[in-house]
């Protein structure tokens, strides 16, 4: 056993001993000693989900994310496993983008373009770099141990070489094409957004909402009648879609006859005030095919030249009797269900809108305005030519850009798409055969969101990114999707200086074509997720290090936030599925979001942002680690600087713990290997076997807890063992075992028990509390046992025995807590001190664990009670206690199985007892203030009443012994006449009392019997 000394303070102070440990561990090089120690070990693949390096801190929640990840890995290192531990960092894409458009101070495509793309990627890599960095230090500040030193860069060439492989893999199979696809589209950053994108944001948007006349064909007044809250598709327009089996009807209004919805009759008639007669009823089938002319014809030029469009087709699925009039306008360039029915009815597709989200020149009248621009200009020309039936202003939540917060708008353009849609069975098997954490997030939510399972648009219309392989011939239309740099090189027909493979160099190769013409690539990049989808495979190096896949593919476990179901578990599903052939992943956490106190997001601009960084400064690093772990991983977290405070007490009661037992072992210079619990298996007491029970106990449950990947729940078994069983019951229990000079067997065995619960403890603590356990091994249990690891990172998870687990002993340990509570409730009822001995305890009770409590746990309540004698009865015998035993001074309290009753009368023995008790309580307090060493002696005066002095010289050995005074004097005045010694005057049950200590000047060692 080391002595208690070290740099490491009494108390518990986060920084001195967590700056200890960072010292420690860095001095040392712990985290590549423990990395090797477990290479031979099985392989535990955990996947990291790449954050943004979008800013220099981590947002709280990503730390959070980061410090499960990090309690999962060392769990699996110390039941011994090899875990791949590689971070990453996802560092394409349009957040990055944007925050380096800023700072050039700009805002278009074209004023990037101007700036020079060279110049802008370059500044995008730094940025993404610099971030990646500066977050790394907070993780690693939060004791996070990852391979740090190399992460997978979604921007390294290594990566994107892979992302071609993968890509030119499904070009072979056929799973990689181009086509035509209608998308959501930001105008302001110029590019498409994925469904997963388009969901994340919606604001409340005020938008025309119009009933329009379309005039039948050669029939001046008979109207079809739609109605859109987009007036500016109508240049688009080429069909109108109504439900085949739904009722229509022909309405005269005025002198003008109208086709709609029969149910949406009346919902019209409100609108424009005004009855309308239904002439004719009739299904909605008997409209198809039926002509129509453009209400715009004469003001767009793509309206008057459309040719086989402007006819009335059928859908039963998109066409509902809801809202509007059950005649829907379709305008298949600028919605997927109107492109659906559009290429069923070889419709032709028209679209007006550029990339910006201004009406291009076959809009006519409208070209080069904005899209909301353009509606009012819309809807006073059809007001003007008489088509307009009725207008007015509606709110309802649209999607906007979740970067930029632009209106989105729906347009058919040529993308790049890996086909999936039809792997649907094969992805919901695979998400099946998953481990969730919790089950519903794969049972409903993630199956729920694969139901609608679309084809991968991967193409972006940006710079930053993973530019897409692929080249493409003018002359005769060859394409080659180009899967590795050498690949491109080879074929390149001059030769040019690649720095990396990024837009603008990489365009610069031009590939020969077999028709003798030059290829060129496509401008587009690819959608970030695909990146971080490739990273189960991407970050091993494939397909050039095959062996590492191999080895690890796929990954054992992966952990990230409930927005993720749509983001990262899905790309990653879909990217294993089409490149590996099967799910990438074998278990699946989710957790869920930091917020404020009030459950709001937290925001820079609202004021209630905290950072990591703050708590670390404010409470230390393993109180972040505490308070987040202990959060139900997959609810929300409610921050609250109130709670981290309380959390806080718990690391200080664990420390004291510690401190306690090596203050005492070292004192006695307690050797663990000499004393194992085997040889004192017949002096442990009842409390002992009860605590061993706890403990293992205890490792059954958070072992399972950890398991099954519920660190929560562990956290909280371990918090009650660690501030409930350890400090509050067991240490109260042994402490004057622990007192007691001489070396007796049920000494070690309560040093021995204690030394196996407080090290079963620490092991299961590493992964939650790196730092306060590695402080507390360093200093207490390294050097107690020979062949003792390094550090406690290499120590083995503790095995719990099934058959050391006692209910009873739990049980009755239980019932022994309520009665003392209940004795303590009765003694501060009756004024009547703790120190205060009485006569005899009565517990009145049926219950058997209660009156078994009594029998097993005698001496130790004996004591805790202090009471001279303890006995039990039946409930059926209290009837008669309750009426005679008041009259005989006694006083009762009840508690759910029993009554407790004391006997109050005290004897002048008793009365000396308890004064003796006051006063050694009284010393062992100015012991402490004069910061004596627990063993050190000393010399006392005690000066007492007169009335008293004759009754508390009966006691003087024992308050001797207690105190560890060679000398005691007991007197009604100063007798000593020795100058010097710390005095204090006490007042004790009203009476005046001196206490006079000094140290004894040499100090002798404490006798031993050893
Ligand atoms: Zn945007
Ligand atoms: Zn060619």
């Amino acid at each position: 056993m080391t002595k208690y000394v070290g740099p490491l303070p009494k108390l518990y102070v986060a920084k001195t001993i967590e700056d200890y440990v960072r010292n420690f561990w860095a001095q040392s090089d712990i985290y590549q000693l423990v990395k090797k120690e477990k290479l031979p070990c099985p392989k535990f693949y955990f996947l990291d989900g790449p954050p943004f390096p979008s800013s220099d801190t981590p947002h709280i929640g990503t730390c959070w994310n980061k410090v499960l990840k990090d309690s999962v890995i060392r769990y699996h290192r110390t039941k011994g496993f090899n875990v791949h531990d590689q971070p990453g960092y996802d560092c394409h894409g349009l957040p990055i983008e944007l925050a380096v458009e800023q700072k050039f101070g700009v805002k278009t495509k074209k004023d990037i373009e101007q700036i020079g793309l060279e110049k802008f990627v370059t500044e995008c890599r730094e940025f993404a770099t610099n971030n990646s960095i500066s977050m790394t230090r907070t993780f690693q500040e939060l004791g996070v141990w990852m391979d740090w030193a190399s992460p997978y860069m979604t921007h390294d060439d290594s990566y994107i070489e892979s992302d071609w492989w993968s890509l030119k893999q499904a070009w072979k199979n056929r799973l990689f094409e181009h086509g035509l696809r209608v998308v959501h589209w930001c105008p302001r950053d110029e590019t498409v957004l994925s469904d997963y994108e388009v969901v994340l944001e919606y604001k409340v948007l005020r938008d025309p909402s119009i009933y329009v006349k379309f005039q039948l064909e050669a029939k001046d007044n008979e109207f079809v009648l739609i109605w859109t809250t987009t007036p500016w598709t109508l240049p688009s327009n080429v069909a109108v879609m109504v439900n085949p089996t739904a009722e229509y009807v022909k309405a005269r209004h005025g002198n003008e006859l109208l086709i709609l919805a029969r149910a949406r009759v009346k919902s019209i008639e409100d609108k424009i005030h005004s009855k309308l007669e239904i002439v004719e009823t009739f299904p909605g089938s008997k409209l198809e095919g039926l002509r129509y002319r453009s209400p715009l014809e004469n003001l767009v030029l793509a309206q008057k030249q459309l040719e086989n469009g402007h006819r009335v087709v059928l859908s039963e699925e998109y066409v509902t009797l809801d809202e509007g009039t059950g005649c829907v306008h379709s305008a298949p360039g600028h919605g997927e269900e109107d492109y659906e029915v559009g290429v069923r009815y070889h419709l032709p597709i028209v679209m007006l809108v550029n990339d910006q989200g201004k009406l291009v020149e076959d809009a006519g009248k409208y070209s080069g305005k904005s899209v909301r621009e353009a509606n009012p200009e819309i809807i006073e020309d059809l007001k003007t030519n008489g088509t307009l039936l009725y207008s007015e202003e509606i709110e309802h939540r649209s999607p906007v850009c979740w970067r930029c917060k632009t209106p989105l708008i729906i347009r058919a353009t040529d993308q790049w798409i890996v086909r999936v849609a039809h792997l649907k069975d094969t992805l919901i098997k695979e998400v099946d055969e998953t481990k969730w954490v919790p089950d519903w997030a794969g049972a409903s939510q993630f199956t729920n969101w694969l139901a609608n399972l679309k084809d991968w648009v991967v193409s972006r219309q940006r710079f930053w990114g993973t530019p897409l392989p692929v080249w493409t011939c003018r002359v005769c239309n060859e394409v080659q999707v180009v899967g590795s740099k050498e690949e491109l090189l080879n074929g390149s027909t001059t030769s040019v200086n690649v720095p990396n493979l990024h837009v603008p160099w990489v365009d610069k190769v031009k590939l020969r074509c077999k028709c003798g013409g030059e290829m060129t690539r496509i401008p587009d990049v690819m959608v970030g997720w695909y990146d971080s989808g490739a990273a189960s495979y991407a970050s091993l190096g494939q397909p050039k290090h095959p062996e590492l896949t191999k080895y690890w593919w796929p990954a054992d476990f992966i952990v990230e936030g409930r927005d993720q179901i749509s983001g990262w578990f899905f790309s990653l599903l879909k990217a294993g599925v089409v490149t590996m052939g099967t799910s990438p992943y074998k278990t699946v956490l989710m957790h869920g979001f930091v917020l404020d106190d009030k459950g709001r997001e937290m925001h820079k601009s609202l004021g209630n942002y905290v950072t990591a960084q703050e708590v670390i400064q404010k409470f230390g690093r393993d109180i972040f680690r505490y308070y987040v772990l202990q959060t139900t991983i997959w609810e929300d977290l409610n921050f609250s600087w109130d709670a981290i405070k309380q959390y806080s007490g718990d690391l200080s009661t664990f420390w004291n713990t510690y401190v306690f037992a090596s203050t005492y072992m070292n004192l006695d210079k307690f050797p663990p290997q000499r004393w194992p619990l085997k040889r004192l298996a017949r002096s442990l007491r009842p409390e002992d076997k009860w605590l061993l029970s706890r403990t293992h106990h205890t490792i059954k449950e958070v072992t399972a807890a950890m398991d099954g990947y519920k660190i929560h729940e562990a956290v909280r078994k371990l918090k009650t063992f660690l501030v409930e069983d350890l400090s509050h019951t067991y240490v109260r229990c042994i402490r004057r075992r622990t007192w007691i000079e001489r070396e007796t067997a049920t000494k070690h065995s309560a040093y021995a028990t204690l030394y196996f619960a407080l090290k079963s403890a620490l092991v299961m603590m590493t992964p939650i509390l790196p730092f306060i356990t590695e402080a507390v091994y360093q200093n207490m249990f390294r050097n107690a046992e020979s062949g003792n690891p390094e550090t406690v990172h290499l120590l083995t998870w503790p095995v719990y025995e099934e058959k050391m687990i006692s209910e009873e002993l739990e049980a009755e340990m239980d019932a022994v807590k309520t009665i003392t509570s209940t004795v303590a409730l009765i003694r501060s009822e009756e004024a009547l001190k703790q120190r205060q001995p009485v006569k005899r305890i009565i517990v009145a009770s049926d219950s058997v664990i209660a009156r078994n409590a009594l029998r097993t746990y005698s001496d130790l309540l004996l004591e805790q009670l202090n009471t001279h004698a303890l006995s039990c009865i039946g409930n059926a015998k209290r009837f008669k206690y309750d009426q005679t035993l008041r009259p005989r001074q006694f006083a009762k309290s009840s508690f759910p199985d029993g009554t407790v009753y004391i006997d109050l009368k005290l004897t002048a023995e008793m009365i000396a007892e308890g004064l003796a008790r006051d006063i050694v309580r009284r010393i062992q307090q100015m012991r402490k203030e004069m910061d004596l060493k627990v063993d050190s002696f000393i010399e006392a005066n005690v000066v007492v009443p007169q009335s008293m002095e004759k009754l508390l010289k009966t006691k003087r050995r024992y308050m001797a012994r207690e105190t560890r005074a060679k000398r005691l004097i007991i007197s009604a005045e100063m007798r000593d006449a020795r100058a010097g010694g710390f005095s204090k005057k006490w007042e004790i049950n009203k009476e005046n009392y001196e206490l006079i200590i000094r140290e004894m000047s040499t100090q002798k060692r404490r006798k031993t019997n050893r």
